[in-house]
């Protein structure tokens, strides 16, 4: 007979505490979402408490200071903090993803693993400079080029980065272009620049419907650094093996957050309804079934992304393939699609008082957050992309997999 191997306690604490200090954050990102997203401001408050809860080093492994957490515990936190504040959410995910980058593909090199321990002791925020004018919402294309500096170990850079989450507020941003001068638009590098090694030059204000407390504006990119910071893998396979499926599943993480917040909103006005007419089933209680059950699907869709992510993480061929591709670009596609139907449909069972911009039960702001997820890498682009895989995917039949 086999006897279960209880765990001690003290291996089970750090991690059950991860939820308790990312609802700590949640708490006073909701205290401070509407004036956050008000005046389109960061919200400094709630990423004040994360880093104290350390949360910002989750995901680096223990003997470089971290937690080691797994990225279902980072989406559960994505999606905690995205019911409270999805800025609040879309920064810490952001900065969740670019540090997948340095966890998967940094750990051979000495500058990275060193640059992962002052992120775990300094709590250091990292943002994304993949977009840039010229190249549109192409990630996979610079224009921009690492260039020798006046000595062949450094190099300098000139970007024009059109979106940059926080890039103010930021400690270090992790940015793509061109390995040289002569190398084609698709040959690309990624290298973590340092804020003392940057200058942004605004050339772009933040003033959009949603996620306004993400700060995204614009700049002109001017950098020196060494070239120890840049990572050795070329970017296309670091979006193929990690930034891709991490992105797409942490974005979705904050979306169902949005979404479930939308939905608990619009339940507590089927709840007030009810109590105001007893014996009676509120008129609007079908739609909240139906939206229920949206939100039950959109779930189930990221666990499921989850799900294959650690399967394929674990089987470099499943990683690389072309099925593999298919479901995480699917899943954004769906999900991002999902949060704005799934809020819209909250507002309708909610009526007025989710129309309204004031009081417990608007979606006012939930609405306007979930609309920059189809333009977040804009849907149309992705599916054209996973058009062009359809002749050569596989079927997949199997239930389990
Ligand atoms: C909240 C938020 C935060 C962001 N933060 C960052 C950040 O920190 N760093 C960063 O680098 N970027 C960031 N971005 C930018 C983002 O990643 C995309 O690059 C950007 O939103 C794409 O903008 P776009 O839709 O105008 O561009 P494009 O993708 O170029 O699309 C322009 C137009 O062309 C159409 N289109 C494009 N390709 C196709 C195609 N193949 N088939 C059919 N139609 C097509 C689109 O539908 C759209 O109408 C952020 C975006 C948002 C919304």
């Amino acid at each position: 007979m086999s006897v279960a191997v209880k765990p001690k306690v003290e291996e089970l604490l750090p991690r059950s505490l991860v939820r308790q200090r990312a609802e700590a954050a949640a708490t006073v990102a909701r205290e401070f979402a509407d004036d956050v997203d008000r005046n389109s401001r960061f919200p400094s408050e709630a990423l004040e408490v994360i880093k104290e809860g350390r949360l910002l080093s989750l995901m680096i492994p223990v003997e470089l200071g971290g937690e080691g957490a797994s990225t279902a515990e980072i989406a559960n936190v994505c999606s905690i903090l995205g019911q409270a504040c999805s800025s609040t959410a879309m920064v810490f995910a952001m900065h969740q993803i670019k540090t997948s980058s340095l966890v998967t593909h940094g750990q051979g090199s000495a500058w990275h693993r060193g640059f992962m321990q002052q992120i775990s002791e300094k709590q250091l925020l990292l943002a994304s400079a993949t977009t840039e004018g010229g190249v549109g919402g192409d990630m996979r294309s610079s224009i921009c080029a690492f260039e020798d500096d006046t000595d062949a170990a450094s190099f300098r850079l000139h970007k024009e980065a059109n979106v940059i989450s926080y890039g103010k507020t930021a400690d270090a941003i992790l940015i793509t272009a061109r390995r040289n001068a002569e190398a084609p638009s698709s040959d690309q590098l990624m290298a973590v620049v340092q804020k003392h090694q940057y200058v942004l030059e605004p050339t772009l204000a933040w003033d959009t419907l949603g996620m306004r407390g993400t700060c995204s504006e614009g700049f002109r990119f001017s950098a020196r650094a060494p070239r120890e910071q840049i990572l050795d893998k070329p970017f296309g396979e670091i979006a193929a093996q990690s930034m891709l499926a991490m992105a797409h599943i942490l974005w979705s993480g904050v979306w169902y957050g949005i979404a479930s917040d939308a939905v608990a909103r619009a339940r507590a006005c089927v709840r007030a309804d009810a109590r105001k007419h007893p014996g009676a089933t509120p008129t609007a209680a079908r739609r909240l079934t139906q939206t229920v059950g949206a939100l039950q699907q959109m779930k189930a869709d990221v666990l499921d992304g989850l799900r294959r992510f650690e399967i394929a993480k674990a089987d470099e061929a499943e990683l690389s393939s072309v099925a593999f591709a298919v479901a995480m670009n699917n899943l954004k596609v769906t999900t991002s699609t999902a949060v704005a139907d799934i809020v819209r449909q909250a507002m309708l069972v909610a009526g007025i008082a989710g129309y309204r911009n004031d009081g417990a039960h608007s979606v006012g702001r939930h609405m306007r957050d979930a609309l920059s997820a189809a333009v977040m890498v804009n849907n149309d682009r992705i599916l054209s992309n996973v058009e062009k895989l359809m002749p050569i995917s596989r079927n997949e039949s199997g239930l389990l997999g």
